[in-house]
């Protein structure tokens, strides 16, 4: 690991000014988890993307912790920690689906310091981008290695050029519950919605996300919950201790009577965005969610592209999906 300059912010504008002066080989730093122990431990650099030389810290700018619930909604600070979410009776009561996803982050020690804008920026996992030997498209090569190699973990929906899988657990149950959240940057702040937050390889194949260089994440604004909300959230790993998702879905829906009225289906580890599966939210719109369930669910498989080794998580996903549907009827 090379040397870095560390600065420790005090205000969410000396943060913005400090990436402005160092440029694109700045990074902002929270608990540290993925960008120290990861990122610039691995080989998540090359041509495309520079080796990060100058940290910014921003967990010690102190109006970047915290919860708060109001008639609106909630408001989380982007240098709150995972424990704190998952801690909070207040999420628990209203969003559980958002407890539900932090809670199955990593583990305990992780969560002590991982920070819910670090776990939404992380970088994706994926073992070609993340190994010294693979010049892949994100680091500037001109190759997914994922093609033809190993790609038991890769995207199996949207991923065209890259077949990263969105890492985060947290963003799959916040694009679920409609969140937004608030951007800093030289021209000032402004809100964005987690809809047009992610984005895929088609649109810029070295990020996963609109945030530009010298921006940073704020906060993430959660609407309070229409009456009638049921929600969902489930994980299939690899094995029991702390793992990334093989497939997540988080559900947050109106249900009258048993009824879809309207809502969000989220899938996690099947695509490079957190994937909405609108196809699935068509399909159930007015319909009983027992007898809907089943044929909505499988709708997944056609927009589904596995590759050689990962059709296994189309299954998983299909059956996951009917499986939370039907838990928002029990
Ligand atoms: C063993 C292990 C298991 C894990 N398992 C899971 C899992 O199951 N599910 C899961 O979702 N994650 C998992 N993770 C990833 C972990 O959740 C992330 O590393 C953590 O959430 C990152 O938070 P951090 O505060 O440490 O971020 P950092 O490492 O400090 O930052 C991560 C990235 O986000 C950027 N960033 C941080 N804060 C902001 C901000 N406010 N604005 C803009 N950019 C920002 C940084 O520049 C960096 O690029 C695991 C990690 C480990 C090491």
């Amino acid at each position: 690991m090379k040397a870095f300059e560390l600065y420790d912010a005090t205000t969410v504008d000396q943060a913005v000014e400090l990436l402005q002066q160092h440029g694109p080989t700045s990074k902002v730093l929270a608990g540290g988890s993925d960008l120290v122990t990861g990122v610039m431990k691995d080989w998540v650099h090359g041509p495309g993307m520079p080796y990060p030389n100058v940290l910014i810290d921003i967990t010690t700018i102190p109006g970047m912790h915290g919860i708060t619930v109001g008639d609106s909604g909630l408001k989380i600070g982007a240098a709150t920690t995972l424990t704190d979410i998952v801690e909070s009776e207040e999420i628990r009561a209203t969003w559980p689906v958002l407890s539900d996803s932090a809670f199955s982050v990593a583990s305990p020690l992780i969560r002590n310091f991982a920070t819910l804008g670090g776990n939404l920026n992380q970088r994706p996992r994926c073992w070609f981008l993340r190994g010294e030997n693979f010049p892949c498209y994100k680091k500037g090569g001109d190759f997914c290695f994922a093609v033809t190699g190993d790609n038991t973990y890769n995207a199996v929906i949207g991923g065209e050029l890259c077949y990263i899988v969105h890492p985060s657990d947290t963003a799959t149950a916040l694009l679920a519950l409609n969140a937004k959240t608030t951007i800093a940057g030289p021209a000032g702040q402004r809100e964005v919605a987690f809809d047009d937050y992610f984005i895929g390889p088609r649109e810029d194949v070295l990020r996963e996300n609109i945030l530009q260089a010298n921006e940073l994440m704020v906060d993430v604004t959660v609407p309070t919950p229409a009456a009638n909300t049921k929600m969902a959230w489930t994980k299939l790993k690899d094995r029991q201790v702390y793992d990334f998702a093989l497939t997540s879905v988080a559900v947050v829906a109106t249900v009258d009577g048993g009824v879809w009225q309207e809502g969000r289906i989220v899938l996690g580890g099947v695509a490079p965005v957190p994937w909405r599966a609108t196809v699935v939210e068509e399909a159930l719109a007015g319909k009983d969610i027992r007898s809907a369930a089943k044929t909505a669910a499988a709708l997944i498989r056609g927009q589904a592209r596995p590759l050689s080794n990962n059709a296994y998580k189309v299954d998983i996903a299909i059956g996951l999906t009917e499986r939370m549907l039907l838990s928002l009827v029990a």
